[in-house]
């Protein structure tokens, strides 16, 4: 990096502390700044290219540079710049937002509330379940039950929630009442003789146990995304919601499912609910909703839901929660033109065209030496490295091959993201077979120059 004082480089290092980065690390290596980006690319400082196949975090489904939604964004700004949902009061985007996004839900839904975040909005998904089992008379069904590796966000709830141990350590979380169940990797954690169905039922098992030890009357909620993201791109084995889904009926738990990544066509389909056969109680957006151009995110949930949340803010008087920026205008006309341009462009489809070109381009490199698994569905795939391809041994530390190869993609123009030894990919839904083609001559280069580096 530039060690001029006065540089931009010097200066982010002065000043901020950067989410997701080692803060040591940075003080020498300093920042990669992007200025500008250009349909699924962005640009350095320097005017260097980078395909950004992660879609910035999962999220910019339309690129870097749709027009419309600065044009809707500078509309809505001049029209109504701030107003808000508090005391009766609304504006226009945020009720034909609401709209819309409930004719799109994969089950019935009732009502939509909006927040800033993945994480709130997870948190109100906690916060309304506990209010609405307050409603109906169950004031002990409080703990929610979420997935080692499983990601929700960073609040104290939320973070509670996602099963990684970097969002636990040091932090002091998790916070009572929220448990983790067993992660559904079938090639990392099934048995040498167990099929892909057992390990569904063992998986499903391993969740009624955690339920019956708990008791399932303290039991409120099962929060899970469709499939894992920043715990490594985790596809669930077959059967594995169906057999998930009879327990919670069983035992009459609710389920969230996390859409925040798989939202808005990620998988082929609309919601990932739809891909896996899903039946949620309420659903979390957040991401694609606006293709990340403003932060803006979204519960639904479902009538039963509501009827209880409404009955318990007539008792209290208000609903007491809520936002500032819940239902921002701007926020809401930018993630409504975004909604309109995935039907138009009918990029569900799309996605699932070329993803499964991707899935396939990937799938090239499981002979690789150092592939232990190729895994993906739709536009959303992860490539797992490993030492041994006989005995799944993990490089020690797992993350620093990873982090080798991650800088030997941003060297070729690639911007991928290795979480622990997992490289993921989750390209904008808009991206073209022939852009999908340069992903993987570029990856294909950093693996070579990594496996070089590992011998
Ligand atoms: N849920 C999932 C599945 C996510 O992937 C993320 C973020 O990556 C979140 C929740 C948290 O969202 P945010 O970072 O907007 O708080």
């Amino acid at each position: 990096m530039s060690t001029k004082p006065n540089s931009i480089a010097s200066r982010d290092v002065a000043y901020c502390l950067h989410p997701y980065t080692n803060a040591r690390a940075h003080e020498d290596k300093g920042p990669l700044i992007i200025t500008h980006g250009k349909g699924v690319e962005v640009f350095d400082d320097r005017g260097k290219a980078y395909i950004e196949a992660m879609a910035g975090l999962w999220s910019t489904s339309l690129g870097f540079s749709e027009d419309r939604l600065a044009e809707v964004a500078n509309k809505q700004m001049r029209e109504l710049p701030f107003y808000h949902n508090f005391g009766h009061k609304a504006s226009i985007p945020g009720i034909e937002l609401s709209e819309r996004i409930l004719a799109m839900a994969p089950v019935p839904m009732s009502k939509v509330f909006f927040a800033n975040s993945g994480s709130e909005a997870n948190d109100t998904a906690v916060k309304l379940v506990w209010y609405y089992n307050n409603a109906i008379g169950l004031p002990k069904k409080k703990k929610i039950i979420s997935r080692f590796k499983g990601y929700h966000g960073v609040t104290i709830a939320s973070a509670s929630m996602t099963g990684l141990p970097t969002n636990h350590g040091d932090f002091d979380l998790p916070i009572a009442n929220f448990l983790h169940t067993s992660c559904p990797h079938y090639w990392r954690f099934g048995k040498d003789d167990e099929s892909e169905e057992d390990f569904a039922t063992r998986m499903a098992q391993d969740l009624e146990d955690m339920i019956l030890a708990e008791g399932p009357d303290t039991i409120a909620a099962f929060i899970a995304e469709p499939v894992m993201g920043a715990g490594g791109v985790i596809v669930p084995p077959a059967t594995y919601w169906d057999k998930i889904q009879t327990v919670l009926k069983k035992y009459d738990v609710l389920l969230i499912a996390d859409e925040v990544i798989c939202g808005f066509g990620r998988t082929g389909n609309a919601f990932g609910s739809e891909t896996f056969g899903m039946m949620p109680d309420i659903i979390s957006v957040a991401k694609a909703l606006s293709s990340s151009y403003l932060p803006i995110s979204a519960i639904m949930i479902s009538d039963k839901l509501y009827q209880g949340i409404a009955n318990n803010s007539a008792k209290n008087g208000v609903l007491g929660h809520g936002f500032t920026y819940s239902g921002h205008p701007v926020c809401a006309a930018v993630a409504l033109e975004t909604l309109k341009i995935y039907e138009e462009r009918d990029l569900f489809a799309h996605a699932a065209d070329v993803g499964g070109y991707l899935q396939a381009g990937l799938s090239q490199f499981k002979d690789h030496p150092l592939v232990g698994e190729v895994r993906g569905v739709g536009l959303i795939a992860a490539v797992e490295l490993i030492r041994d391809k006989a005995t799944k041994a993990n490089f020690d530390p797992i993350g620093k091959v990873g982090s080798y190869l991650n800088d030997r993609a941003t060297e070729e123009g690639l911007i991928i993201r290795n979480m622990g030894d997992s490289i993921a990919f989750c390209p904008p839904l808009i991206i073209t077979r022939d852009e999908i083609d340069h992903i993987l001559t570029r990856f294909s280069a950093a693996l070579n120059k990594t496996l070089e580096w590992v011998k």
